[in-house]
């Protein structure tokens, strides 16, 4: 492989993703909502040359876009959503909003969507140098974020056609591969009686009451679940603000998370029973609905080796002063415990001189893949259908925490944009290493399938349920 080909391709068109992902943070557009977003990215492949499809797996900001013939079909897998209430005004060391609960991009996923593209890019640029069978493919997944869109189009079948996918997530680190926990987001909706609260409460019902009664039940069930579970919940609707009203309806959102889709699966069960309880305690009656679910990513031992080999030739990255020094004072509105916590997984993985690498502000050290479990993204769902690799580069200052007004003032920064290249050409030189040799896709389908240890895929979400239900 040419790689000098290659970062000369990436070099020369640098800018385009740059301002894509720009543009992305810019528009700010919530789960399933990302009709700018998907446009922009659209009309940049389209001019690319890539042939692309609109509105896949019956969602409308969702697309593929396709370049070149026969197998090997290697797909990236693109996000940008942004979360609720983080607008951030860029490049400043405290907390600002452009605009006052609007959202804003607190994960990344401006930089993860526009990485994706600029591999996608690169790989069919080369082709047209250097020509040979191969499919590439962008998909443009949106609601990743609480909306599992990925989940949803693995149901459509959107990615039948892939051997091999690459995805790829924006951190203040760089590893070669985590697992993810699995997840699942499910309302549970009360219904009782108004009434009077002082005047006749026997007549009333509280909705309210149930919920109450409901998270006491979940919290006693902590102690008799696996350590690894978690389980979380905010009260949606309370109801009402009148303290002097029995509170007719009442909801909870809970995300219950455990290392394996069963293991969600038994653990729903029981809160799921939990719930009636509290139904049956207060008198009124319970609707159980499943909007989401992540299942765990299965980790791969050949597509993870290979991501971290070239992953190892790409770093360090050669930050500049200016780009340190601008790190450096994020890092000082930063979390300590944060950085302080990446420390201690190099140290536990790469030994004391994994650790002694995390000076300065950025952490120009990647780190081997690991079999630890971390949040859950529905990578997790993909990657129980297609051999997949999910890794994390550093685009952030040490000490930024994900969702937080720190990782957006940051996402339009040199640092981000260089850690997103990172990551465009570390997947792109995978992916060609693939086409060039496509007998890795037997390995890492039969590595997929050792991973499983046994189980097949399942998704908790209903046949019935639509994505983005809440
Ligand atoms: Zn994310």
């Amino acid at each position: 492989m040419d790689f000098q080909l290659l970062d000369t391709i990436i070099k020369n068109k640098k800018n385009i993703f740059q301002n894509v992902s720009n543009s992305i943070w810019g528009f700010a557009e919530m789960r399933f909502q990302e009709y700018k977003s998907s446009e922009l990215q659209c009309e940049t492949l389209k001019q690319e040359g890539f042939d692309v499809e609109e509105g896949i797996g019956g969602i409308p900001s969702a697309f593929k876009a396709k370049f070149g013939k026969g197998c090997p079909v290697i797909a990236f897998l693109g996000e940008y959503d942004a979360l609720p209430q983080l607008s951030q005004k860029a490049d400043i060391m405290h907390k600002e909003p452009v605009v006052p609960d609007a959202p804003g991009h607190g994960c990344g996923h401006q930089l993860l969507g526009a990485g994706c593209m600029q591999a996608a890019v690169a790989v069919k640029d080369y082709l047209l140098e250097n020509p040979a069978g191969g499919t590439v493919i962008y998909y443009g997944c949106p609601g990743e974020e609480g909306g599992a869109g990925k989940a949803f189009m693995v149901r459509e079948g959107c990615f039948e056609e892939c051997d091999i996918c690459f995805a790829w997530h924006p951190y203040a680190a760089t590893f070669g591969s985590v697992s993810t926990l699995a997840n699942a987001r499910i309302e549970y909706h009360f219904t009782g009686k108004a009434s009077h609260a002082a005047t006749t409460p026997h007549l009333g019902r509280s909705a309210l009451d149930a919920v109450e009664l409901m998270n006491v039940g979940a919290n006693f069930l902590r102690e008799h679940m696996i350590p690894e579970a978690r389980v979380h919940y905010a009260i949606t609707n309370t109801g009402g603000d009148a303290p002097n009203v029995v509170q007719a309806e009442s909801t909870v959102l809970y995300s219950i998370r455990a290392p394996r889709i069963n293991q969600v699966y038994e653990l729903v069960e029981r809160v799921n029973d939990i719930a009636k309880g509290a139904a049956l305690m207060t008198g009124t009656s319970v609707d159980i609905k499943i909007g989401s679910a992540y299942a765990d990513v299965l980790q791969n031992k050949t597509l993870d080796n290979l991501v971290f080999k070239h992953m190892q030739q790409v770093f360090p990255l050669a930050y500049t002063k200016e780009e340190l020094e601008y790190a450096e004072k994020f890092k000082e509105v930063g979390d300590p415990k944060e950085w302080i916590m990446y420390q201690n997984l190099a140290a536990k993985v790469s030994g004391e001189k994994g650790a002694s690498l995390f000076k300065g502000a950025m952490a120009d050290f990647c780190m081997p893949p690991m079999p630890m479990k971390a949040g859950s993204s529905d990578v997790g769902d993909v990657s129980w259908n297609v051999p997949s690799s999910w890794f994390g580069v550093a685009c952030f200052a040490l000490g930024t925490s994900a969702h937080s007004w720190q990782a957006v003032a940051q996402g339009k920064s040199a640092i981000a944009h260089r850690g997103m290249t990172a990551a465009a050409t570390i997947m792109a030189r995978a992916a060609l290493e693939i086409i060039e040799n496509p007998q890795i896709v037997q390995t890492a389908k039969a590595d997929m399938e050792k991973a499983k240890n046994g189980e097949e895929y399942c998704t908790l979400i209903p046949n019935e349920t639509k994505f983005g239900s809440f």
